[in-house]
């Protein structure tokens, strides 16, 4: 059952390597965390403008790659992309329709597209979580 939680969101975590091979040849980084790949630097931020121009995207998982800005903004958001990690593993492929799903519920409810997603409350407790355990 491991290997399916890799060949279930399979497709999107090609995606995202091929974005995480732009990184590493316009000079990015590219470091293994826990069972994902974090690209980040060289031209990480403009893949992350050309993916949503008005988001102001700091990362983003695409099944087992996380493509961040830059190095720091990746290990101060690790926590949280790699709960968008375990979603992929639980969703699979069809993790980024659920997510917008959730998105658009959130917005037909009156919440915010963001902030009111189940999957980003998810990420954002587990990450608050974290600092919590790191303060104590
Ligand atoms: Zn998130």
């Amino acid at each position: 059952m491991r290997l399916w939680r890799y060949l279930w969101p399979l497709p999107i975590t090609l995606f995202g390597l091929i974005l995480a091979g732009i990184v590493k040849a316009s000079g990015g980084a590219c470091q293994r965390y826990g069972n994902a790949l974090e690209a980040s630097n060289g031209a990480a931020s403009r893949l992350l403008w050309l993916m949503n121009p008005w988001a102001n995207i700091e990362a983003i998982t695409l099944g087992h790659v996380i493509l961040a800005r830059n190095t720091d903004t990746a290990a101060r958001l690790r926590t949280h992309e790699h709960t968008h990690v375990r979603q992929y593993e639980r969703w699979g492929v069809i993790f980024p329709f659920a997510y917008l799903t959730s998105s658009a519920i959130a917005v037909i409810k009156g919440g915010d597209a963001y902030r009111d997603n189940v999957f980003e409350r998810e990420a954002f407790a587990v990450q608050l979580e974290g600092e919590r355990r790191i303060k104590h």
